[in-house]
């Protein structure tokens, strides 16, 4: 069964990894590659040993460790050709890249990979889908605007991450940002606010869907309560009150989590299944409150850049 851990979250970096037995794919590389081997190696995870890197979009804040990180590590990489071309231009390690087009599925040691297009202001941005007979692990972070296409082919999965950037009001309201800036967010290839969030989950919502992970949250102009919320909200007026609802934050990264059985059955004992205790990791429970758990130490300074450019 697949599992998910977001390694970290939010516009100063994006990080997840998904894995399948011993098949460890990293979504995205936005952290440094200190935080990413520290995160990796918290969540009993050899950073030497990963299958593949796949990226969403060439974003700093999803790219921006790929340099250092693949020094000493020969990781394939697997990114659009647009997304690959620009991203290369800063990479000089020797990388295996795997080129794909928007809209090709392929496979990466048994785990089979689905991808799609997205609005975003990037080259040729993709959201993903990670199969296997059991699970299946939805993903789509940086997302303008929800279109039918993302719905169609979210639609039945078991785990959704999905990003929910911005609170309108305190996005309208924040004084910090230029009108440009606030512009961008909120236009049809910028971010989603909660609302709009709130709206694909519910599109995408069925009895298969058990946990949804928001993401790529603003530090000023969202909170996670309030995101969460806005979600809970929606899903429990749709009949959908059994789906978990998880924040991923910058600094607090989510421990590996199962995704739950597709079978109907299983949903009922959703929360069991995703519950789970990863074996190799106990101290890591799979549940709302890990946040409270021991998260990796992460410096100030790491943290500290400006949070407005993606
Ligand atoms: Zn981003
Ligand atoms: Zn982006």
């Amino acid at each position: 069964m697949l599992e998910l851990a977001i390694l970290g979250s939010g516009s100063s970096g994006n990080s997840a990894l998904v894995c399948l037995g011993e098949t460890r794919i990293l979504i995205d590389a936005g952290l440094s590659a200190r935080q990413l081997c520290l995160r990796l190696e918290n969540l009993g995870v050899d950073p030497d040993r990963l299958s593949a890197i796949v990226l969403t979009h060439e974003h700093g804040d999803h790219t921006r460790g790929i340099d250092v990180f693949c020094r000493k590590r020969s990781i394939p990489i697997y990114g659009t050709t647009h997304t690959c071309a620009v991203v290369r231009e800063n990479v000089k390690s020797e990388v295996p890249w795997h080129h794909f087009e928007a809209g090709d599925d392929f496979s990466i040691e048994g785990v089979n990979v689905e991808s799609f297009s997205v609005p975003h202001d990037a080259v040729d941005p993709v959201g993903f889908i990670f199969r296997c007979s059991q699970s299946s692990v939805g993903v789509v972070s940086d997302v303008g605007h929800v279109t039918r296409m993302i719905i169609d082919r979210l639609k039945g999965v078991n785990t959704l991450f999905v990003e929910s950037n911005y609170d309108e009001v305190m996005l309208q309201n924040d004084t910090h940002r230029p009108w440009s800036t606030k512009q961008r967010i909120s236009n049809r290839h910028g971010h989603l606010s909660n609302d709009q969030a709130a709206g694909l989950v519910s599109e995408v919502a069925s009895s298969n869907l058990t946990r949804v992970v928001l993401g790529h949250l603003s530090s000023d102009c969202n909170a996670p309560e309030l995101a969460r919320r806005v979600i809970l909200k929606k899903l429990e007026s749709e009949g959908h009150s059994h789906v978990q609802v998880d924040c991923a934050m910058r600094k607090d990264p989510l421990p590996l989590c199962k995704t739950a059985l597709e079978s109907p059955d299983s949903t009922e004992n959703g929360s069991e299944h995703i519950s789970e205790e990863k074996s190799a990791k106990p101290a890591q429970v799979c549940d709302s409150t890990s946040a409270s758990a021991e998260p990796p130490q992460v410096s100030v300074e790491e943290w500290s850049q400006t949070e407005w450019a993606f």
